[in-house]
């Protein structure tokens, strides 16, 4: 492969990802050869080889075989002394022979700071993000924290269920604040990431450059915080630089699959510093914000392939059938418009159907009532016979009610029919918990919060 072609790559590389990521991860590496569909890179860190690989390998790979070279795989090697020198350009090799000083010049300072921080998804900015009413608020602060300035709520805590989003309001912040204010050092990345580099730096001896890079920066996100629960050192660590970062004013956004208190294995400190922030959830979709959804993913592909024709009633039958989540409503979407572009047809419901066939039904998974039972008794720590039984004090009452509620949210059976699986109950007993949980909702938030974690557990 010529220098030229990997030059076009790396222009449209810059483009699909990013100025930011291009001159952090792309600009750094260095072509070394191409032998046997194997393309090979030289890159300054073993580190920032599997990133680049996990992150940009397919689509590097997939720009050189649309450059018309055969690779089959793309490998990011950490030179041998000898390698790294040879693939210096002749020019500074003459002006600077001594090659030790060479090699160090290739990992400079800078580059070991952006090296913590995970690349930024182009997609997910707000211009691209559908607000409805489960995500209004969550949107409105990720926009107020993301305009920047004076540090009002710290931290601003996101959480919510599989793919409604928070990644991506996540990012939409990092993007918006980088974009205002170029020298503002913003690092996202996941809470696994940050365990993966504090481990690492244990390894590596050099936890003082770990700490110093962490509580040095002006906006620190960690996404899916729950993943270093019941990790202790990870949470020390982590502890002690959210602390920091607290003390100096600098903002930080978490993201968590759940409320603070909800999270086992989750530091009580850092549960309570989670709490003393703001802390705000993305309800799970509803039939409008899918739809939302759904439509502006069609206008974005028809602003790209203009032959796309929709029947009517299809985008309302896919928000309508699948409710899980909206990584899976992108698929669904995505599917059918790969279909419709290989077979060159429009798409119909008998398209849609076929096609979606597995997805449709495996949304189509039903809640049973047994299962809200179980869940709902365990989550209280009362007996399963406690559901059937009887007893009306409040501690088995309570738990009643809400999984009678479930049933009738989550299930398609009627009152009467919820009622006989409750012990026989009237159906007006079933109507009255519904409304008093209802009812609750919205004045006891520890309730709502109760309600909202169940109905996730039960329909993930
Ligand atoms: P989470 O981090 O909560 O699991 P993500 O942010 O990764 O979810 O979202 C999953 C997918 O759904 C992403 O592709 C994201 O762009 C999309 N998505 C989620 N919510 C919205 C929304 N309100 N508007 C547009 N796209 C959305
Ligand atoms: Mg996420």
């Amino acid at each position: 492969m010529s220098n030229e072609v990997w030059g076009r790559v790396c222009e449209s590389l810059k483009g699909s990802v990013g100025n930011n990521n291009y001159v952090t991860w792309i600009k750094p590496l260095q072509f070394a050869g191409f032998d046997a569909g194997i393309a090979t890179f030289h890159v300054p860190t073993t580190f920032m080889g599997n990133w680049v690989s996990r992150n940009f390998g397919d689509q590097i790979q997939q720009l050189l075989m649309a450059e018309g070279l055969s690779a089959t795989r793309v490998m990011f090697k950490v030179p041998t002394q000898k390698q790294a020198m040879s693939s210096i350009p002749t020019k500074s090799m003459t002006a600077k022979p001594a090659a030790p000083a060479v090699v160090k010049r290739v990992q400079p300072s800078v580059e070991k700071e952006n090296v913590m921080g995970a690349p930024l998804d182009a997609r997910f900015q707000f211009d691209s993000f559908v607000v409805g009413k489960p995500n209004e608020l969550a949107h409105a602060a990720a926009r107020r924290v993301a305009e920047g300035g004076p540090v009002t709520f710290n931290p601003l805590f996101l959480y919510g269920g599989v793919g409604l989003g928070k990644t991506h309001l996540m990012h939409s912040i990092a993007w918006q604040l980088q974009t205002r204010t170029p020298n503002l050092k913003v690092v996202y990345l996941s809470a696994e990431q940050f365990m993966y580099r504090f481990v690492q730096s244990l390894r590596d001896r050099s936890t003082m450059d770990f700490k110093q890079i962490f509580r040095s920066v002006d906006v620190l996100m960690v996404d899916d915080v729950q993943f270093i629960a019941g990790k202790d050192s990870t949470q020390d660590e982590f502890f002690h630089t959210f602390n920091a970062l607290v003390d100096q004013g600098r903002q930080i956004i978490i993201s968590g699959d759940r409320s603070p208190s909800e999270m086992n294995g989750l530091d009580d400190r850092i549960q309570s510093r989670l709490q003393s922030g703001l802390v705000v959830d993305l309800h799970p979709t509803d039939y409008e914000l899918r739809l939302g959804i759904l439509q502006q993913k069609v206008e974005l592909y028809k602003s790209q392939y203009s032959d796309l024709v929709i029947a009517p009633g299809v985008l309302e039958f896919l928000a309508h059938r699948i409710s899980t989540n909206v990584r899976v409503l992108e698929g669904a979407l995505t599917r059918l418009f790969a279909f419709a572009s290989l077979v060159g047809r429009e798409i119909t419901m008998d398209l849609t159907q076929d096609c979606l066939a597995d997805i449709l039904r495996s949304s189509d998974r039903k809640v049973t009532i047994d299962e809200i039972m179980r869940k709902v008794a365990e989550h209280y720590n009362i007996r399963m016979s406690d559901m059937l039984s009887p007893r009306r004090t409040r501690t088995v009452a309570r738990p009643r009610q809400v999984a009678m509620y479930l049933s009738k949210h989550l299930t398609q059976r009627s009152y009467p029919e919820i009622g006989r699986r409750f012990g026989g109950r009237d159906h007006t007993t079933v109507l009255h918990a519904v409304r008093k949980i209802e009812e609750l909702k919205s004045i006891d938030s520890q309730i709502s919060d109760d309600v909202e974690l169940l109905r996730r557990m039960l329909e993930a």
